[in-house]
């Protein structure tokens, strides 16, 4: 065997050789980020629906990444030692834009990753989310509550194919050994997220810098829990090295009605936008707030940074992007 590829065989043995779905988007990319801080070779494979190039420009010439371009509902032959799937259109607008296609890749990207994982034996993580809890009537809500989840309203081909990926996931577990890692992401918002994703942070940001009316949906008494990206990334990362299978909820249990987000975006910005009341759209959650009380006893997770703080950073990289500046800013 020639020394030359037989020492690329070592060195490719030492990294370990990670996957992740979904990885030119707004979680994706700063997970790639933190991978290859962490020394890992990265397979980054996205079908840009959401995501996009420039999320990854400063991984794109790092010697150990590697980008491809896949739709994960259709089947992937790699060979990797751990697999992150987050590959699925995260905001209202654009998950229901087209949601046979939502539906699809939950489900669809789930089971190929997980048979891709069980023909490597590589351990796999999925991207759920709070949504599993669906308007939920237990508050704060803990893993062990099933949810209140409309199975055909307008917001169902995210949360039920979310749900339906779990069940794979925790099938997959019981009946071939998989190791699996499930996460229930709630809110998360910072650099990279999309400016016109439709998401409250994100529009509310926009819209105060440009001076445009601020949409608030309903009363704005409906209540959300925002994470600051660095905060969850972290906690992703602390559960693929734990030894839970989860579901663990990973997110800022700070709760705040969507009114005083409008307020405070106004106040750091010291923007004049007006606040303006548009009607609530269909099943949208009333409340929702993480217990995250597993994550704190058994990954010694907690999030560090509060609202004001992940909202100062947020803004600076919306009005550097909007003032053509650069688009990569650190989070
Ligand atoms: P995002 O839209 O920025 O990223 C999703 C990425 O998946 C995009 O790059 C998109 O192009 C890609 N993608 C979509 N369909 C695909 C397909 N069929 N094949 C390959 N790639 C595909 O959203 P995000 O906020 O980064 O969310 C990432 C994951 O985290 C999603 O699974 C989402 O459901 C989950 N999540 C996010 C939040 C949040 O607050 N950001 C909350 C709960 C759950
Ligand atoms: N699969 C994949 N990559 C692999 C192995 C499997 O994409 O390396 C896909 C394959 O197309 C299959 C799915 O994963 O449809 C589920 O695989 P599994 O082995 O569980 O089921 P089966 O092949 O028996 O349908
Ligand atoms: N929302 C709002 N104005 C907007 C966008 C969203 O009032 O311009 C509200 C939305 O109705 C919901 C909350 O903010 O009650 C969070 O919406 P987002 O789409 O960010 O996340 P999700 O509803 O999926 O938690």
């Amino acid at each position: 065997m020639p020394e030359r590829w037989e020492r690329r065989q070592k060195t490719m043995h030492l990294e370990k050789r990670v996957l992740v779905t979904g990885g030119a988007g707004f979680l994706g990319s700063h997970l790639c980020e933190l991978l290859i801080a962490q020394g890992a070779h990265v397979l980054c494979v996205d079908n840009f629906y959401t995501g996009n190039h420039a999320n990854v420009a400063t991984l794109r010439d790092h010697p150990r990444f590697e980008l491809i371009r896949h739709d994960v509902c259709f089947p992937l032959y790699v060979e990797v030692d751990e697999i992150y799937n987050l590959a699925c259109p995260a905001s209202p607008i654009h998950y229901q834009r087209d949601p046979v296609q939502t539906t699809k890749t939950s489900v669809m990207g789930a089971i190929n990753m997980l048979g891709l994982a069980k023909r490597t034996g590589a351990r796999i993580f999925q991207a759920s989310t709070s949504e599993v809890y669906g308007d939920p009537l237990v508050h704060p809500q803990p893993e062990e509550y099933w949810g209140n989840v409309n199975p055909i309203g307008v917001r169902s081909c995210y949360d039920e194919g979310k749900r339906c990926a779990e069940t794979l996931f925790f099938d997959y577990r019981r009946q071939h050994g998989l190791e699996v890692r499930v996460v229930r992401i709630f809110n998360t918002y910072g650099p990279r997220m999309h400016p016109n994703d439709g998401r409250v942070v994100s529009s509310f940001i926009v819209q105060a810098l440009q001076g445009h009316d601020i949409t608030i949906f309903g009363d704005g008494q409906q209540t959300r829990s925002f994470c600051y990206v660095s905060d969850l990334i972290d906690g992703f990362s602390k559960l693929m090295a734990s030894d839970q299978a989860g579901p663990v909820n990973i997110g800022n249990p700070g709760e705040f009605t969507i009114r005083e987000l409008a307020e405070t975006v106004i106040a750091l910005t010291g923007s004049r936008s007006r606040l303006v009341n548009l009607p609530l759209p269909s099943d949208d959650p009333k409340q929702r707030r993480p217990d995250i009380a597993i994550a704190r006893e058994k990954l010694n997770w907690a999030p560090l940074v509060q609202l004001h703080e992940g909202l100062i950073k947020t803004i600076a990289y919306f009005d550097t992007l909007l003032s053509g500046g650069r688009i990569a800013v650190a989070a």
